[in-house]
């Protein structure tokens, strides 16, 4: 483990490459509850997989629960913590580095890194759904109808049952091909089609997992079972 450990902060320090895949476990140290455990409230009750609460069908069906449970997800307050600021330092160290993010709340960009790929979307990225204004999102919080249309407004992140933004597979996949250093943080990399992506890799690269869970990759990679923020602070 140590042996291995040290070969994976070696491969990142050498990198020329070098690709962040992240998610939720990335942005919990700053303060972010992920979306499941949020949604206990809800599933206590019977009435709603946390799925539903962010499908297509509940914001079309039931407004008012799907606006209830998604302005939980906002913690503006939120600052970037020792991994995002890491990662962005990274960037400035390497051009050729990039984050493809899972996470909807901004945080890599709050924290300086400039080359993301929001995979999902983000949550500071509001329009209407009737006629595509875009408000931002404290307007938003304060009330989902659109004062000048009344339109329903929704953030622009990816719901279930919704398809991906092509621009972001596209640059994803891009920006795969071309690394030599992948490194998977915070996730647990089963989200469909996020962890497809890692099929886009070049053969030659090299694959970490940072986790606190053991992750399974159908592809060959170096499995670091440790906190994302104990580990990245020895980069
Ligand atoms: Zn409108």
């Amino acid at each position: 483990m140590t042996n291995l450990r040290q070969q994976a902060l070696d491969s990142i320090r050498q990198a020329n490459h070098l690709v962040f895949l992240t998610g939720a476990g990335v942005s919990t140290p700053s303060g972010v509850p992920d979306y499941r455990s949020l949604s206990g409230v809800y599933t206590k009750t019977g009435m709603a997989q946390p799925e539903y609460l962010l499908s297509h069908t509940c914001f079309l069906r039931e407004q008012d629960l799907f606006y209830q449970f998604v302005k939980q997800l906002y913690h503006p307050q939120a600052r970037p913590n020792s991994v995002h600021l890491k990662m962005a330092q990274l960037e400035k160290e390497k051009p050729d580095t990039w984050v493809i993010s899972q996470n909807i709340d901004q945080l890599h960009r709050k924290a300086g890194s400039q080359q993301v790929v929001d995979f999902h979307g983000s949550l500071y990225d509001v329009y209407c759904s009737k006629c595509y204004q875009q408000v931002d999102a404290w307007t938003y919080l304060e009330d989902n109808q659109h004062a000048g249309c009344g339109g329903i407004l929704r953030p622009n992140i990816v719901l279930y049952e919704e398809g991906l933004e092509e621009m972001a597979i596209y640059q994803s996949q891009q920006v795969l091909k071309a690394a030599d250093v992948i490194v998977i943080a915070g996730t647990s990399f089963k989200v469909s089609p996020f962890c497809q992506l890692i099929y886009y890799k070049s053969p030659d690269s090299q694959v970490i997992v940072v986790n606190q869970d053991d992750v399974y990759l159908s592809v060959p990679y170096t499995m670091i079972q440790e906190d994302v923020v104990s580990f990245f602070k020895d980069i």
